[in-house]
């Protein structure tokens, strides 16, 4: 069913490029095009999927809404004390108020964690920055958080190396969660788990959603990790999204190639399923310097003439459908069954 919640995050035109410095006085030689103007919003307790290939700017995305690195060009709108505010023009010292409602999690478990901290440390480390808890109040906190992720309180003084993979994804769940964050931005937080362990994770991440009243931003590599967590899916290739919809009416009809040849991919247990795998001809090309007319002309087993020279038009096709290709109309694309 539609979510008529209000928008929380409103993402217009956003650019992120950086720049390419070569010889000896580091002088600009180009621009990669990371991020080449997205726009979507979510509303307050749903989920986005932002999913693509590596390299198609998804994790640039989420840093720059979170202002990790400060934008090219374009709009973000947080609903923060019920008024939507522009985050790229909040005073960077005034920053810190509104990360405590915007959380991430990374995508290695590994590297995100401190080897050095305790776990007591890691996650009493948002409510120690933003003045939410001291003493006694803390170390409660903490253990409540832990809880909340599946972990014990025993687990509170120990360093993260006596940790597995989904038990550290916990870790770095429970810091994100401490400051009761609106958003939370999860960046891959299962493609460097093993396949056992990220189902529970995924089935965690919705139990929490639920219980906080969280909203997500998911980021994801391919389709079939997102299907069941999101409201809602963007497709991404080389900087731009090119098809955004329901999760279900993107599954069962999709209307770009890109968004067909990846469900290709998405493994089915129905044994009447026969999957036609559509493979894509080379990479991702390079975004400092990407192809004419539609970006995904090259890899498209359906490009014609225009594709080459006329970058498409971004459009609602239908309902809450919104697709950036010249053939959406007349392609007959093939999509999966949503379960
Ligand atoms: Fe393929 Fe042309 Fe559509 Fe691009 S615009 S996805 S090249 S058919």
């Amino acid at each position: 069913m539609e979510s008529k919640a209000p928008i929380l995050l409103e993402v217009k035109g956003l650019k992120k490029h950086f720049s390419i410095r070569k010889g000896f006085f580091r002088q600009v030689a180009g621009y990669v095009r990371a991020v080449d103007g997205v726009d979507f919003f979510i509303r307050e307790g749903e989920t986005l999927g932002l999913v693509g290939e590596s390299g198609c700017g998804k994790t640039t995305t989420g840093r720059t809404i979170l202002r990790a690195y400060e934008p090219t060009a374009g709009e973000v709108w947080f609903r923060t004390n019920g008024e939507m505010i522009n985050v790229f023009q909040v005073p960077k010292n005034e920053m810190k108020a509104l990360r405590r409602e915007m959380q991430i999690i990374f995508q290695d478990p590994f590297s995100s964690l401190n080897p050095r901290m305790t776990v007591m440390d890691i996650v009493s480390e948002p409510l120690r920055i933003h003045g939410i808890a001291k003493g006694a109040e803390l170390k409660s906190r903490v253990r409540e958080l832990l809880e909340a992720v599946g972990l014990k309180a025993q687990h509170m003084n120990r360093y993260p190396y006596a940790f597995s993979g989904g038990q550290r994804q916990r870790i770095g769940v429970a810091r994100a969660l401490a400051s009761r964050p609106k958003l939370i931005i999860c960046d891959e937080p299962v493609s460097a788990l093993d396949v056992s362990v990220q189902a529970q994770t995924l089935n965690l991440l919705e139990d929490l959603q639920k219980e906080f009243g969280l909203t997500y931003l998911f980021v994801a590599h391919d389709l079939s990790v997102v299907e069941h967590i999101s409201s809602r899916v963007a497709v991404m290739y080389l900087g731009v999204i090119v098809e955004l919809a329901s999760a279900e009416e993107l599954y069962d009809n999709p209307l770009h190639p890109y968004t067909e040849a990846l469900l290709s991919a998405v493994p089915r247990t129905d044994p009447d399923h026969v999957s036609q795998r559509i493979v894509l001809e080379g990479d991702v090309p390079s975004p400092a310097n990407p192809p004419s007319g539609c970006k995904f002309h090259p890899r498209c087993r359906y490009s014609q003439g225009v594709c080459e020279t006329e970058a498409p038009e971004w459009r609602e096709l239908s309902d809450d459908h919104w697709v950036a290709c010249h053939r959406a109309e007349e392609l007959n694309l093939v999509g999966i069954d949503y379960d």
